[in-house]
This record gives C-alpha cells, structure tokens and sequence, in this order.
C-alpha cells in the first residue's frame, strides 16, 4: 500500500491554504478532492468580501482567525498580484432606533481588535454615496473584495512549488484507524487505498460525511451537518454603491446586504433558507423579501432589476434557531486520534481567515 506523510480531503480555499503552509513547513502534501478541479464548492459560491471581523464573539477564533487572516489575505494578494480592493463597507441605520445599535456594533467590533470603525452622519455617509438612505452609519475602513478564483490559485501555486500533489477526481469514500495513522480508501476511476501519516479533512458541506466514514473515530465527536443555503439576486445595470453596503444585523443574520465584485456587478443577499438536500437553484419568488429589505436603504431599487443569481450553502454544524457554532478544528486533543484533523463549520468568514486557519492546522500538524 502507498503511504503519504499528509493527506489533505478537499481542494477549497480551506484545503489548499492548509496544503501551502503544511508543504512550506516542509512536509509531503497530497490534495484529494472528489471534483474536477479547486474550488468547486463553497469556495466559489460566496460573496467574496475580505471580511474585518466585527460581529463574532470576542475570543472566538471566527474573530480570532478572521482578523489575523484579512491581514494575511491582504499581504499575499497584495505581494503576489492578485486582483482585490480594499473598498470598505457601511453599516447603515435606517431608523434612530438603529442609530443607537451602532455604537454596541462598534463595541463589539473593539474586543475583537476591529478599533478601525468610523461613526459618520447622514449627511457625511450621503456626500460618500449620493445614493443611500440612512440616519447614521459605520464605515468599516478594512473591509474589502478578493477574486477568490485568483486568491486560490495563487494559493495552490504555491503550495505546489513547494512540493504538493493535487489528484481531482478522487473522492475519499472511507477510512480506518490504523498504526501509524489512517487507512483511506479512495474511490474515482482507479480507486485505491493508500496510508497516511496525517490527515486533514477540509471537505467543506462532507465534512461530517468523511469524519463519520473513518472507521476508529469515536463518532461523538461528528457533528450531524445542517445546510443553510444563502441565495443572492444580481442587479441589473451598474452598481450604485462603490462600497459594500450591510444593515444593521438583524437576529439570526446580517440582512440583505449588497456587495460588489472586482468587475462592479452588484449583488444582494445573501439570504438564510434551511435545506435538507443541497440544492443550489435559486428561488424567484424570494425576490420579494429582497426588494423590500433593501428599499430601506435605496428606495430607488426598480421593479424588476433583480435577477436570481446564485446559491452557496453554509455548511452549518447547528439546527436552525440554534446559538450560531464558532468553527470547529478538531485534533487528537478532542477526538483522541493521531494524526486525524476535522475542519467542522468552516462558513464565513472561512475565506477571509483561510490562511490563519491553515496556520492553525500546521501548529496542530507537528511534523
Ligand atoms: C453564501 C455564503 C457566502 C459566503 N461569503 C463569504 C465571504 O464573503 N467572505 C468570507 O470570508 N467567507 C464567506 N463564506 C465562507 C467561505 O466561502 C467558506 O468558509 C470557504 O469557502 C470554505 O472553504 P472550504 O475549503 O472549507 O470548503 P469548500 O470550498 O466547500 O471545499 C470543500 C472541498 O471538498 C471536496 N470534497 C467534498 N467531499 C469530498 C470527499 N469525500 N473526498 C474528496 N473531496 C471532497 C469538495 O469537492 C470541495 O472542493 C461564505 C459562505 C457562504 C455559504
């Protein structure tokens, strides 16, 4: 049987940053991933904001890794060329009820050393975008849009400098504690088995699915996987906003916001909807909630310039209504297994801290 020092299950942001920072601390990397190419789940179905890290609970590492990834993000796109923006991002109050929310967001955002946020007036958020309505706002001076296309790329490209082998097509169906670390049986057009010192299962949404296919894994320590698709509509014509525009949160998430991309196609959403099946069509009855929600902040939306755009789904570890799940990075110290890394809700901003997370995975990975 083939035996490889690290196996990383799937090619999203996630794997591939995890692959780069294990092959430049020197080990030897082997990438499998069940599709054709990278980047074919979640990772190419988000919003692709660089996120600052202002809402999630102080301490977390959601706020822990998402500050210390932008940083990182913005250095290595920045270094190697690819394409982002440091835009910015407002986070508009439509009412004096929700004026007084922003200082608690500001707050908030201060533990998680976001200290950068900026209340401005009506009229000083008017004279920055003619076209928003609010009574106040937050900007958020380190929010910004990557083309996380490029972003993996460049990500991939080097870790395979740096030694690593990517094989597509090759999904993981199984695997087995053994000495010396995990049996894993791989299924494609030449299944096989081969093992493995070290394994990090990056599968995003299967996630779960392979962790509870490993034979060995005491299986309380497998999340049950719950799906929250966010589905987003497409505005038709240019952009009005030059920056990101968010409400203020509304329980349960962060509302109907609009984003942008590097091309200036504006986007709305996106929105919560639990799934059982994955299911990535997008609904256009949904457009109604959109219009309404973001009239509050641009009355000039016009009937009919939403389009339906396209679907991520969040790979939630919680049911719906439950207490949001930091991300969950799961080593021998938990499950008690040498040589076994789980990677359980790696949602937003999992892009954003892609990098930090794959430091944190390396420092779990001694060699
Ligand atoms: C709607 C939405 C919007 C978001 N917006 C943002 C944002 O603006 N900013 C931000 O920072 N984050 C955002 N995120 C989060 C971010 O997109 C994810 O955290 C990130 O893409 C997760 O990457 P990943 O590598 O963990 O998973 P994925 O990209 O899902 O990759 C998992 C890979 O595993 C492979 N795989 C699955 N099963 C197997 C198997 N058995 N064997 C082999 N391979 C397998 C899949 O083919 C896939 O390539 C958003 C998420 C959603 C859902």
């Amino acid at each position: 049987m083939d035996s490889v020092e690290c196996v990383v299950i799937g090619a999203g942001v996630v794997g591939i940053a995890v692959a780069r920072a294990l092959a430049l601390a020197g080990r030897e990397v082997l990438v499998l991933d069940a599709a054709e190419g990278i980047g074919t789940g979640t990772s190419s179905r988000n919003s692709e904001v660089v996120h600052a890290g202002i809402y999630y609970p102080g301490n977390s590492l959601m706020a822990r890794l998402c500050v210390q990834g932008k940083w990182q993000l913005y250095d290595f796109c920045r270094e190697r060329g690819v394409p982002h923006r440091n835009c910015g991002k407002l986070i508009v109050a439509t009412s004096e009820e929700e004026n007084g929310k922003l200082d608690a967001i500001r707050a908030r955002a201060a533990v998680n050393g976001v200290d950068d946020l900026r209340l401005l007036s009506a009229a000083e958020v008017l004279a920055m975008e003619p076209n928003l309505q609010c009574t106040a706002a937050l900007f958020s001076p380190s929010t910004g849009i990557v083309d996380s296309h490029a972003y993996m790329l460049a990500l991939q490209g080097e870790a395979e400098a740096a030694g690593t082998i990517f094989v597509f097509h090759s999904p993981v169906t199984g695997g087995r504690v053994v000495d010396g670390g995990i049996e894993l049986s791989v299924g494609g057009a030449e299944p096989m088995t081969l093992l493995a010192h070290q394994v990090i299962n990056s599968a995003g949404l299967s996630a779960p699915a392979v962790a509870a296919s490993i034979a060995g894994l005491p299986p309380q320590h497998v999340p049950t996987p719950y799906y929250a698709k966010g589905n987003y509509f497409t505005l038709i014509g240019r952009s009005p906003f030059s920056r990101l525009i968010y409400p203020v949160p509304v329980p349960g998430g962060l509302g109907v916001h609009l984003t942008i991309d590097l091309g200036g196609q504006a986007r709305f959403g996106p929105d919560v909807e639990w799934i059982e099946t994955l299911d990535y069509s997008v609904d256009p009855a949904r457009a109604d909630v959109f219009y309404a929600a973001v009239r509050k902040y641009w009355p000039d939306l016009r009937d009919g310039a939403l389009q339906p755009g396209y679907a991520g789904i969040r790979p939630k570890i919680v049911p719906p209504g439950a207490p949001a799940q930091d991300f969950v990075v799961q080593g021998r110290g938990t499950h008690g297994v040498d040589g076994l890394i789980n990677l359980f809700g790696i949602e937003s901003p999992g892009l954003t801290a892609a990098i930090a997370l794959a430091d944190l995975v390396r420092e779990m990975a001694p060699g």
